[in-house]
């Protein structure tokens, strides 16, 4: 079997988005671009997280053709490999249904940038793709077209997608969306929410290039 290594990492954010209560049931998929290769492994449709195994990872190529593995493909194929194409930057693609973020997609609201970790994870309001049913090649499009040049979408009436470098950066900015989706919520009850400014958010993101262990010594 190829690419071991990697098929542990995917189906490692996998069952991390299930054991954090992100998608209910076996909703959500995980992918991961091979490096220099026009390949992605995924997950598997439908299939539990807790059973899954590195077999039930598939290899596809951009097209969405499978070129090993005996599972069926998770049915966002399309919108993973489609932001592929278009993304040399995005390594990573995690899809999850979380609450707060979904209430967002639902309202057809996108998600303000209120919190630092927001403006350092993110760096921009989470705006939401308008509806397409999910496994189609119009929410794929649809998708790629508002994710644009960021790193987090919403799918109206359907959840969140987000993208990295690498898998941890693609789940970190799903967390992120969603504590900042319920943190608005929150604070909206208490009657007001007050948005970071362009200036401080672009310098947030900057100043987090250089964070913790990233820092020029
Ligand atoms: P899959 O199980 O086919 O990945 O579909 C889950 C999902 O979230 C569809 O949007
Ligand atoms: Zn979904």
């Amino acid at each position: 079997m190829q690419y071991l290594k990697e098929r542990k990492m995917v189906l490692e954010v996998a069952q991390k988005i299930n054991k954090e209560k992100m998608v209910p049931g076996t909703w959500g998929n995980v992918s991961l671009k091979i490096k220099d290769q026009p390949l992605l492994l995924i997950t598997p449709s439908g299939m539990k997280y807790e059973t899954m195994t590195i077999d039930d990872i598939v290899l596809l190529d951009l097209a969405g053709e499978v070129v090993e593995g005996e599972r069926i493909p998770s049915i966002e194929k399309h919108l993973h490999a489609h932001i592929y194409e278009q993304r040399s930057d995005v390594g990573a693609i995690v899809h999850v249904h979380t609450i707060h973020a979904s209430a967002f997609a639902v309202a057809g609201k996108s998600i303000p940038v209120v919190l630092e970790e927001t403006a350092q994870v993110i760096g921009h309001t989470v705006p939401v793709a308008s509806y397409a049913p999910c496994g189609t090649d119009q929410l794929a499009r649809q998708t790629v077209q508002t994710l644009g040049e960021g790193n987090a979408v919403l799918l109206a009436n359907h959840g969140l997608v987000g993208v990295g470098a690498d898998l941890n950066q693609a789940l970190c900015v799903c967390q992120v969306a969603e504590k900042t989706a319920q943190v608005c919520l929150l604070a909206a009850s208490l009657g007001q929410i007050n948005e970071l400014c362009p200036e401080d958010i672009s310098l947030l993101r900057k100043q987090f290039a250089d964070y913790g262990q990233n820092k020029k010594k």
